[in-house]
């Protein structure tokens, strides 16, 4: 059975981490991690389309600056580089699309996925995740209606993404949430929180296995072993909102060896508390510095005073909803 539905586009989130504790490597090098992930308004659409009569690569896939994004501006400026994004199988996007192909026992054939990117590219805010989130959601659906059978379910979808990187089971979720192991055990955090975020995108990125690297080598000290449990004021600082509180609270064991690699991220980091933030941190991996501002007033005053200085800086609200679907035709 084959259905009319030729095209389904859909979105995922940006995050950050307010909390990011990492514990010693195990055996087998991976981090053990205990952090507070939320879902940032900054949104990464990918376009599914089945062609099936196509004669080009199984999956194939375009990417686009999303128009009017900081990350466009960064592109046309030339502080950021489409080129960086792998348009093969090592795309994320891409290997989403496989992945559900393969739970569904079809070979792909025909699928082009188009991506319109507003999350600068390896800043520690997971948008490639986002991509790979939201090419799930897409193609989950489009497959399902063309071949008439139940769509995988939101944990299928879930073990799946934690297969392509450890970030995407939570921009599936969106919201607020735990995130223990290497982040893809995830505990939502229930919140009526509205924060009010700025980040500040630099213009290189920072490899995220180097930034661990440089933590293995002058952080992990004593071989502290499991990472600090998120402390239970973090979440009572999100429900109801406290910003006040959650700004003593934020804590990224990440940012020393970031700022190792790349020093003049300490100066940012003052910069934007001296110009009136509650406090900033290095978002994930980093480079992208985000802070944390008292309302959406201060926020947006915030960003004129970094324009004001020549520096790019966008506000944004969080936490918002996972990846869904936003156009079906
Ligand atoms: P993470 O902390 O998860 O590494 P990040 O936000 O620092 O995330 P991403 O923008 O996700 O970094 O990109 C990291 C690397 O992943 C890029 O340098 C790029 O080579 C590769 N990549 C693969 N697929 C994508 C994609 N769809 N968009 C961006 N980068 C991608």
């Amino acid at each position: 059975m084959t259905s009319a539905l030729r095209r389904v586009t859909a979105s995922a989130p940006a995050k950050t981490n307010l909390l990011l504790h990492v514990g010693s490597p195990t055996p087998d090098g991976y981090h053990p991690l205990e952090t507070l992930f939320v879902a940032v308004d900054l949104r990464e659409t990918v376009t599914a389309t089945l062609d099936p009569a196509s004669a080009g690569a199984a999956v194939s896939v375009t990417v686009e600056p999303a128009p009017g994004s900081e990350y466009a501006r960064m592109v046309e400026q030339g502080a950021a580089r489409l080129t960086d994004i792998p348009l093969d199988g090592r795309n994320l996007a891409v290997r989403a699309a496989l992945a559900v192909c393969d739970a569904m026992g079809v070979s792909p054939s025909g699928l082009e996925l188009h991506i319109r990117k507003a999350v600068p590219v390896a800043g520690g805010m997971g948008g490639g995740s986002a991509d790979a989130a939201a090419a799930l959601v897409a193609v989950n659906e489009l497959l399902a209606a063309h071949l008439g059978t139940a769509p995988l379910t939101p944990g299928e979808l879930s073990r799946l993404g934690a297969r392509l990187g450890a970030d995407v089971p939570f921009m599936l979720l969106g919201g607020a949430a735990l995130g223990r192991g290497t982040g893809t055990e995830l505990e939502p955090v229930p919140t009526s929180a509205q924060l009010h975020l700025v980040f500040v995108p630099q213009d290189r990125g920072l490899s995220t296995p180097a930034v661990y690297r440089r933590w293995d080598a002058a952080y992990d000290l004593t071989a502290h072993g499991a990472p600090d449990p998120v402390p239970a004021q973090a979440l009572a600082a999100l429900d109801p909102a406290n910003p006040e509180a959650l700004a003593t609270l934020v804590r990224n064991d990440l940012q020393p060896p970031a700022v190792d690699l790349l020093p003049a991220l300490a100066g940012v980091l003052d910069h934007g508390v001296e110009l009136g933030a509650l406090t900033g941190w290095v978002s994930g991996s980093g480079p992208t510095v985000c802070f944390l501002a008292r309302s959406a007033d201060a926020a947006e005053q915030l960003v004129r005073a970094f324009s004001h200085e020549g520096r790019r800086a966008l506000a944004t609200a969080a936490p918002v909803p996972g990846a869904r679907v936003d156009a079906r035709g």
